[in-house]
């Protein structure tokens, strides 16, 4: 409990008191109590400290009480207060799509790049993103790409339906589609084609942080016997759906880069591999082999 805190300012302090001392040592109390505090008052969180000095009301205390003890028990702030930035953009979740991370942001920077050197980012590029959960890669490449268009797909209706609520909410429902189906429902050549699929072994699974294992659907990260099983599916239809001179981007686990390019040369691409800002392998950029 934070106690009968009587203003915001003395609330805040507070929870980042409680969480701090309740949470590990990588944990991040201040901002953490903050994202919770805005959330449940309905505020935004830059604004808060501006009102450090307004009194709660019984309701308020007893909702920040909530978030505090969620956070406690070990249920990440993304789930708690139901979204997640990524690429500058808040992203509504659902029991159905993973947090979005942001190791992703280095898939979207990558693709971006090769955009640059290859189109410009005028271009009328066509994307397929799949996967695409919240939707965050598809929207946050279209946000840079004023004149793109994509289609996400992801196997749960209920990913589909998140993502084509936060398209709408962000203001690009004119130049984007999500549907329920598998890759495969992919109909027509494009120029792009990003995916963060699952990719973890079903084996270490169990052995992930609580907060990725207990919290972020197993859909979304189970990548079979090996991890790969995903890619394999993907690769198996890549030549069908990318468009000549076309380009496919796909987040990998820190070790499956050379796993990753000898599938991709096997179904005649070539890969390059992207490092993330731990300086970990974390995408590969798939062209056509000549
Ligand atoms: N990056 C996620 C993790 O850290 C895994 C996401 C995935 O399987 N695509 O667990």
């Amino acid at each position: 409990m934070i106690g009968a805190a009587a203003t915001l300012g003395a609330a805040r302090r507070a929870a980042a008191k409680r969480l701090s001392a309740g949470l590990g040592a990588d944990a991040t109390p201040a901002l953490d109590a903050r994202l919770l505090i805005a959330s449940a008052l309905g505020m935004a969180p830059d604004q808060l400290v501006l009102v450090d000095d307004r009194t709660l009301s019984e309701p308020e205390i007893h909702a920040i009480d909530v978030a505090i003890e969620r956070r406690l028990a070990g249920e990440p702030v993304a789930r708690i207060i139901g979204e997640k930035e990524f690429w500058g953009l808040s992203f509504r979740l659902s029991d159905a799509t993973l947090v979005p991370r942001p190791d992703t942001e280095t898939l979207v920077e990558a693709a971006l790049a090769w955009i640059d050197r290859t189109h410009g980012r005028d271009a009328p590029l066509r994307i397929v993103d799949i996967g695409t959960g919240s939707g965050a890669i598809l929207i946050a490449l279209l946000s840079a790409l004023p004149q793109a268009r994509g289609v996400g797909i992801d196997l749960s209706e209920g990913a589909a339906r998140t993502a084509r609520e936060n398209a709408q909410r962000l203001g690009f429902s004119d130049r984007s589609v999500f549907i329920q189906g598998s890759w495969s429902a992919s109909c027509c050549p494009v120029d792009v084609i990003v995916s963060n699929p699952p990719y973890i072994q079903r084996n270490v699974i169990q052995s992930l942080d609580r907060e990725v294992k207990d919290h972020d659907p197993m859909l979304a990260l189970d990548g079979g016997d090996d991890g790969l099983d995903a890619y394999r599916e993907i690769l198996r239809d890549l030549d069908r759906v990318m468009q000549p001179g076309g380009a496919a981007f796909f987040e990998i686990g820190y070790d499956q880069g050379d796993a990753l390019g000898s599938l991709a040369r096997l179904a005649g691409f070539e890969g390059v591999i992207h490092p993330d800002l731990a300086g970990h392998d974390r995408v590969v950029e798939l062209i056509r082999q000549n």
